[in-house]
């Protein structure tokens, strides 16, 4: 008894011993139950909210992969689901243009958060015609870490306790961000500047093309809501022949017709372009993917244009 009780002993002050220093540190502690439920409109805003607040949170999505924020209608569901979050984060900007008025009146009894909002004004891209700011601020990656630090304070007003939490796990996300900008830089840059040249239907790319340097052309505008005009699509056309563009590209979340039509279009005037891949603009691929994450998409996005626009293999 004696002898097994002083092994007991031995043993701990082993494994005591072989703690490396690390982790010997108090890691500030997860939640065992969520603290809260969220509600976020696109899987990029909900994939930044579960980076933050991981197990703290119970995130409920409401748009899934290949949905449109433009088109999308609250359901009676949606309805419930919001009534019941304790906060509300959506794109704003007039992304989730059908869903504005729920927002608002929602926003008089409980927090909505409208993380696009949070890009300082100087910082948005207007589209030329209707003077409203662009929705798409997740495509240039430093826009999207402000968004990032707004859903940090949010969180941590809701629930202080975590606060500590919170704020380590925002700073590794930002580390993370960071790390993607410099790498869809050093990937575009890559591509010789007068290639640089991306079409899509949807012109969600405006804040990609003004980080990274290259030109985007898209028929639709800003939003779904409104059609390609045939002009649109014309002078299109026009600059894939001029600046003998390789590839065009289909987006998850719009129906392939505009892209394809264009292809046509090219063609009847002698220019072969192809379809460079589906890039992902307003929704993430499906959960459990690579792309099924905001990091993902990007990455996905910047090696498929990457690969198209040159015609080779890129190392994601
Ligand atoms: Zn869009």
């Amino acid at each position: 008894m004696k002898h097994s009780a002083s092994l007991v002993v031995l043993v701990v002050l082993l494994s005591l011993a072989l703690v490396p220093p690390g982790l010997a540190r108090q890691e500030t502690p997860a939640c065992e139950t969520p603290e809260l439920q969220v509600v976020a409109t696109i899987g990029m805003i909900a994939d930044v909210v579960r980076n933050i607040a991981g197990t703290c949170v119970d995130v409920i999505q409401l748009m899934g992969s290949g949905v449109d924020p433009h088109l999308y209608r609250a359901s009676e569901g949606d309805v419930l689901t919001l009534l019941d979050a304790n906060v509300v984060f959506y794109g704003g900007l007039d992304l989730e243009a059908r869903l504005a008025e729920v927002f608002e009146r929602m926003g008089d009894y409980k927090p909505t958060v409208a993380v696009g909002e949070a890009i300082p004004e100087e910082k948005l891209l207007r589209d030329p015609v209707y003077n409203l700011p662009d929705p798409h601020v997740w495509m240039d990656v430093e826009l999207w870490m402000h968004a990032t630090e707004r859903i940090r304070d949010a969180l941590i007003e809701l629930d202080p306790a975590h606060e500590t939490l919170y704020q380590e796990n925002t700073d590794a996300y930002l580390e993370e961000l960071k790390a993607l900008d410099d790498y869809v830089h050093e990937q575009i840059e890559r591509v010789p500047r007068r290639q640089r040249v991306l079409v899509t239907a949807h012109d969600a790319f405006a804040y990609f093309g003004r980080a990274y340097d290259i030109e985007v052309f898209a028929p639709q505008g800003i939003t779904t809501t409104s059609e390609a005009g045939v002009e649109d699509i014309r002078k299109t056309i026009q600059i894939i022949v001029e600046r003998n563009v390789p590839a065009v590209f289909i987006e998850s979340s719009v129906p392939p017709d505009i892209v394809e039509a264009i292809v046509e279009g090219a063609a009847a005037q002698g220019q072969e372009v192809r379809i460079g891949g589906q890039l992902f603009s307003d929704a993430m691929g499906e959960d459990g993917t690579p792309e099924g994450t905001y990091i993902g998409m990007i990455r996905h996005n910047v090696v498929t244009i990457v690969s198209a626009l040159l015609g080779e293999d890129v190392d994601e």
